[in-house]
């Protein structure tokens, strides 16, 4: 145990009205000189953290369900993380890896590859590391279009792909990351995910859907990439049905398109394997990671099969901070830890445990349509009782009132009726009966 485990207790305790009166100070000046565009979900301003624990400058303790939406997964200053990370500081923080290289990238680049379905050690994948999960899906669709010379991208209706010009216009959701903020980009073709609670589709029924869709609307000739969330992260953790993503890979394979996995929000053990897509039995040609990666610093990985990675000119790929050294030490003490300490199984218990605490929530709690999700990434969807209709003032309701309670949950869905849970690996059953308490008494009060 470590200190700062020693002085955060795994647990809630609210010692003053949420928000505190020191969060609302510095929300105060943070309004002055910080724009609304940069929106807070919950304006509690967070002092230290350790494990699943935050606290905040008040002095509240509360649980992250969230994990700064899955970041992280290996839990808060992970001292391992910080040890590592520490380490390099005092040795170089920077010199840039496309002037002159260092270790650490090549350690994290290691990793990816033996990790990374599809990659062999005859034949390993290539990464090259930028900072973001946005960065990550522009390089991705970059390296797909230089490979293949052709314009188009393929996306999924309930995707998120970040927030840049490209990634913005890849979003199903227009407002509020696209809107207004035009022209959107071009060449980009939304085709019909798999939903099974909504769409009521066998996988190949709803895979036959979607090629029906971007072979009319694209033409497959034309397209560079498929970009797909093997599970679907802000579009409200949807699973597609058995046989979907294996029928998409094999109609982009026949057809010359790269299949992207964006495993930025599902990869880095968070479903119980290394990467998602490997539950789906899928080997996608580039695989993108970004959130969990590196324990809660900014790194992202653009990982794919060698001759797509080779298409690029020296030069023509890379970014002042991308594999910043600091960044790379502590993700490869994340992958150290995956790879020898049983985080995989952490997020295979969790599923068992907090997803049968949810489903319990189900069974009594008639505005709780589906319990989802893998590993420690799971969901319930909140609709109007009796019915498919989205409930996400219910939602908002029972998220408002677990945050009293010092719990901290987030939203998700295209509507707003999904909360998703992302909690720690290191989350103990005594937190997710707690998580699952808070939730029953959340329910119980604001549906009465
Ligand atoms: C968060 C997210 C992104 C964007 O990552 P940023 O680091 O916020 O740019 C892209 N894809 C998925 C699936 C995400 O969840």
């Amino acid at each position: 145990m470590s200190v700062a485990e020693d002085q955060i207790a795994q647990e809630p305790r609210i010692v003053t009205e949420i928000p505190g009166p020191k969060s609302r100070e510095l929300h105060a000046r943070r309004q002055a000189v910080v724009p609304p565009g940069v929106h807070s979900v919950v304006p509690v301003y967070v002092e230290r953290a350790h494990g699943s624990v935050l606290v905040d400058v008040d002095g509240n303790q509360i649980v992250d369900v969230c994990g700064g939406i899955g970041v992280t997964t290996i839990g808060h200053t992970d001292d391992a993380v910080v040890a590592a990370a520490a380490a390099q500081l005092g040795k170089v923080t920077h010199t840039l890896f496309t002037m002159t290289p260092y270790e650490p990238y090549v350690q994290v680049a290691e990793h990816l590859a033996r990790n990374v379905p599809g990659s062999t050690a005859e034949r390993p994948y290539k990464t090259l590391l930028m900072n973001s999960g946005a960065e990550a899906v522009e390089n991705g669709v970059k390296i797909a279009r230089r490979y293949t010379r052709r314009p188009g991208v393929a996306v999924l209706e309930h995707a998120y792909h970040g927030r840049t010009a490209l990634t913005s216009s890849m979003n199903h959701k227009g407002a509020p990351y696209a809107q207004g903020y035009g022209p959107r980009v071009g060449d980009i073709y939304k085709a019909p995910n798999s939903y099974p609670l909504r769409d009521g589709l066998s996988g190949p029924e709803a895979a036959k859907r979607t090629i029906a869709y971007l072979e009319k609307m694209a033409g497959a000739e034309d397209l560079a990439c498929l970009v797909v969330e093997p599970v679907q992260g802000e579009g409200g953790f949807i699973v597609p049905a058995d046989g979907y993503l294996p029928a998409l890979a094999e109609w982009c394979r026949a057809n010359g398109i790269v299949f992207i996995a964006d495993e930025v929000q599902a990869g880095m053990a968070r479903t119980g394997t290394v990467f998602s897509i490997e539950q789906f039995g899928v080997e996608p040609d580039i695989v993108l990671s970004a959130k969990g990666i590196a324990g809660g610093l900014p790194l992202a990985g653009i990982t794919g099969r060698a001759e797509i990675m080779d298409a690029s000119l020296p030069g023509g790929l890379g970014g002042t901070f991308g594999g910043n050294p600091v960044s790379c030490a502590a993700a490869v003490a994340v992958f150290d830890q995956i790879e020898r300490d049983g985080l995989l199984a952490r997020a295979k218990h969790i599923e068992e445990v907090f997803g049968d605490g949810l489903r319990g929530l189900a069974a009594k709690h008639s505005a709780i349509a589906e319990v989802r999700g893998k590993g420690a990434m799971l969901a319930i969807e909140i609709v109007k009782p009796g019915t498919l209709e989205h409930d996400p003032e219910l939602t908002q309701r029972v998220i408002d009132f677990a945050v009293q309670r010092g719990i901290l949950l987030l939203s998700a869905g295209i509507y707003g009726n999904v909360i998703r849970f992302l909690p720690s690996l290191q989350f103990t059953d005594e937190l997710c009966a707690t998580v699952v308490r808070v939730l029953d008494e959340a329910f119980e009060a604001t549906t009465a």
